[in-house]
């Protein structure tokens, strides 16, 4: 049994952020929240997560720009974090965005969990932070 995955997950609705909590959290995952994009990356900095999972749609800074800012930072051990964003527009052209800005996986609500949760895993697994990769 080794450390448990950090996930970190940015979204602002309540609602959808508790059926995220507790679905990663019965899995094992230690979940980070945020509920806005400048608050996920300030919490990003204290406590760099194993995965993002960001919503698009938040205050403050939305979650392609929150993508972009990872993407950009110097430190490799962020600028390489697996990043999933939700979508609720799913028509919206959102999916090119989202790749654009460097996400890795892109899904849309209502959740699949299935399919969140099989994503999730994969990218924890394929995607090791910088630093850890030769271990
Ligand atoms: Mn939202």
């Amino acid at each position: 049994m080794g450390e448990p995955k950090k996930i970190l997950s940015i979204e602002d609705n309540p609602a959808n952020r508790k059926i995220i909590f507790d679905l990663l959290t019965i899995r094992g995952y230690k979940v980070i929240e945020a509920v806005d994009g400048k608050e996920g990356l300030d919490k990003l900095k204290v406590e760099i997560p194993d995965l993002v999972l960001t919503d698009i749609q938040l205050p403050v800074m939305d979650g392609l720009k929150v993508t972009k800012a990872i993407r950009e930072d110097p430190d490799p051990r962020i600028n390489k974090l697996p990043i999933i964003i939700v979508t609720s527009y799913a028509m919206s052209g959102d999916a090119l965005k989202g790749q654009e800005a460097g996400c890795n996986a892109y899904l849309t609500k209502p959740y699949n969990f299935k399919l969140l949760l099989e994503t999730v895993g994969k990218l924890v697994e394929t995607c090791p932070p910088a630093g850890r990769e030769d271990k």
